[in-house]
């Protein structure tokens, strides 16, 4: 049996749709399988600075730049006017708790030549990076869903339904972009739920949004903001999408979302309404989409590469969305899974050594995500003042720039936890009343 292309990619999502553009550009023969017809709505709109070394790579940042996606430069957080919380000093932390900012252009990043990334509309988004690997040489079949890949021959075959028929694609490798689908995770068992995260989050866009009304500098209402609610382990996201429209969604965990019996407009409303000055913003725009539910979204895989195929992207793990790190994941793990395919090809041998690295490099980078997610999650207020502490601004800062494929676990992490410990141990403590109900685990998951 031939192989019909080198290698199949099931989904064609940023993950999958970068997989495309630098095979194709490597002038490896390459297919896309995407169930869905582009244009779709997807979640995911603010994209952090490490995705920038990669749409430049690939060639698509012109059409980024032409499409007119709203500038991000920044980061703010927010939270309840009252929460006035009585810090004393801890640890020389010495700063406001209730409200902290970034600059992306604080601090260089090797590859970022600019001082900001996008927010953006994912339909065209999406669209634009599909329609970028089809122009760079990509076969891309959309509306072809893959049910299963058979690797119980000599070649790995693609079992894909196209207009109603059932068709089978040899190919040389196989590369699982289907998000949070996890098609090829879930076919050979390698899914593992996250032991501590099981968020939901509920969304929508506004028009017509005040978006600088709880800006503590009102000349930065068009960075991403995260507003604290005061429910615990409850925040809302702020995201402008065009010059009017700006994209806010409510997460929390999805114990609290069942006491609302699927009632997802009850849900979304009561919670905003937890913090007033919100809920007037919210009351004074316009909903211009229906309420959508997104949940089941924490999850690992046992394994990410093996003989003939590698995961990316979400199907290769999900981490909370708190700091907007998925499509650069998407991105960055198609840039470093596609050297070791391309070094495949040259070698003529797709066994699973071959891939050993884009693991090794990929768990690094997530589980450094998952680390500071974890803390953040336990105990919020020491991010604030984490952020806003010279001794460790610039270290988080690499963090919520994407930054994290390459060296070993950024310091301000170990500072954190440490801090956490001795909050936990010490029932006394003044932040002892601020330690969120998700415990870290206390060991790193072994996914
Ligand atoms: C609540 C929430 C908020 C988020 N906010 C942000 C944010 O602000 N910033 C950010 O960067 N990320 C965010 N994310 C994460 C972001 O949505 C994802 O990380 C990103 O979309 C991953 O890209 P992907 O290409 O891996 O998967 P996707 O974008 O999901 O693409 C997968 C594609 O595969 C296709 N597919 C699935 N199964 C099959 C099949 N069997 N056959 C063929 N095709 C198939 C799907 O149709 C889809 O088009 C958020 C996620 C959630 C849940």
């Amino acid at each position: 049996m031939d192989a019909q292309f080198d290698i199949g990619i099931i989904g064609g999502g940023p993950a999958g749709s970068t997989m495309a553009s630098y095979l194709a550009k490597a002038g490896i023969s390459v297919a896309v399988f995407e169930s869905e017809n582009f244009p779709r709505d997807h979640v995911g709109e603010s994209l952090v600075p490490a995705t920038t070394p990669v749409l430049v790579e690939i060639g698509a940042m012109e059409k980024m730049e032409k499409a007119g996606f709203p500038k991000k430069f920044g980061a703010a957080w927010t939270s309840a006017e009252d929460r006035d919380i009585d810090h004393n000093g801890f640890r020389g932390l010495t700063h406001d708790f209730r409200a902290a900012e970034i600059l992306f252009s604080e601090r260089d990043q090797e590859g970022v030549d600019r001082d900001h990334t996008f927010h953006v509309d994912r339909s065209k988004f999406d669209l634009i990076l599909l329609k970028h690997a089809e122009e760079l040489g990509a076969k891309v079949y959309q509306g072809v869903r893959v049910g299963k890949v058979d690797f119980d021959g000599e070649l790995p075959v693609i079992e894909a339904k196209m207009a109603g028929q059932k068709v089978h694609v040899p190919v040389r490798m196989v590369v699982d972009a289907s998000g949070r689908r996890t098609m090829l995770g879930s076919q050979e068992k390698f899914k593992v739920a996250d032991p501590v995260f099981n968020q939901y989050a509920v969304h929508t866009w506004f028009d017509g949004l005040d978006r600088k009304a709880l800006a503590v500098n009102k000349d930065q209402a068009d960075y991403i903001f995260i507003h604290f609610l005061p429910v615990s382990d409850t925040w809302v996201w702020q995201i402008p999408i065009t010059e009017t429209v700006t994209s806010i969604g409510v997460v929390s965990q999805k114990a609290r979302f069942r006491e609302y019996e699927g009632d997802r407009k009850k849900f979304f409303w009561e919670t905003v309404a937890s913090r007033p000055e919100l809920l007037d913003v919210l009351k004074n725009a316009e909903q211009v989409k229906p309420l959508k539910t997104e949940g089941d979204y924490s999850y690992g895989m046992r394994q990410i590469a093996g003989d003939n195929f590698v995961l990316i992207g979400d199907a290769a793990r999900f981490v909370d969305p708190i700091f907007s790190s998925g499509v650069s994941v998407a991105l960055n793990s198609a840039r470093i899974a596609s050297q070791d395919i391309i070094a495949a090809v040259q070698a003529g041998d797709f066994s699973k050594p071959r891939f050993a690295r884009y693991e090794e490099k990929l768990r690094r980078g997530v589980r450094n995500w998952y680390e500071f997610i974890t803390i953040y999650y336990r105990l919020n207020i020491l991010f604030t003042a984490f952020v806003q502490d010279d001794r460790y601004r610039l270290d988080v800062l690499k963090m919520l720039q994407g930054d994290v494929y390459d060296d070993e676990e950024p310091k301000a992490l170990s500072a954190m936890r440490e801090i956490v410990e001795a909050v936990e141990a010490d029932p006394g403590h003044l932040w002892h009343p601020y330690l969120g109900d998700l415990e870290a685990p206390s060991a790193k998951p072994n996914f």
